[in-house]
């Protein structure tokens, strides 16, 4: 499962904010998820709860936000929201279609005290 790679580099940057502030615990940890970025939310919210046991990060609460794909309509540039990366466009069937959302793997915030 590669979401624990993931919670590890998440859980290293909230504490490197932590540090940076300061601060003797982090908080919060907020985080976004694109539903194309092949990241199971679950798991990556399992997998942060296992390893921040016994860091400052202990109590912090993971706020996960999935943002929803859509993408850009190569022949009438109208856009469609994509059930998978191979979609057709929603309008004109065109295949071409490029995501402009969805592939997200970002932390949006880290709330330190
Ligand atoms: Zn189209």
């Amino acid at each position: 499962m590669h979401e624990l790679g993931i919670a590890e580099s998440i859980l290293n940057k909230a504490l490197d904010a932590a540090t940076e502030n300061n601060a003797a615990s982090v908080k919060a940890i907020g985080l976004k998820i694109g539903a194309f970025s092949g990241v199971e939310p679950q798991s990556l919210e399992f997998a942060l709860e296992c390893i921040k046991a016994g860091t400052p990060a202990n109590n912090s609460e993971i706020n996960i936000e999935i943002i929803a794909a859509s993408g850009v309509c190569g022949e009438c540039g109208k856009t469609s929201a994509p059930d998978t990366f191979l979609s057709l466009c929603g309008h004109c069937g065109s295949p071409v279609m490029e995501i402009i959302s969805g592939k997200e793997l970002e932390i949006s915030y880290v709330d330190v005290e």
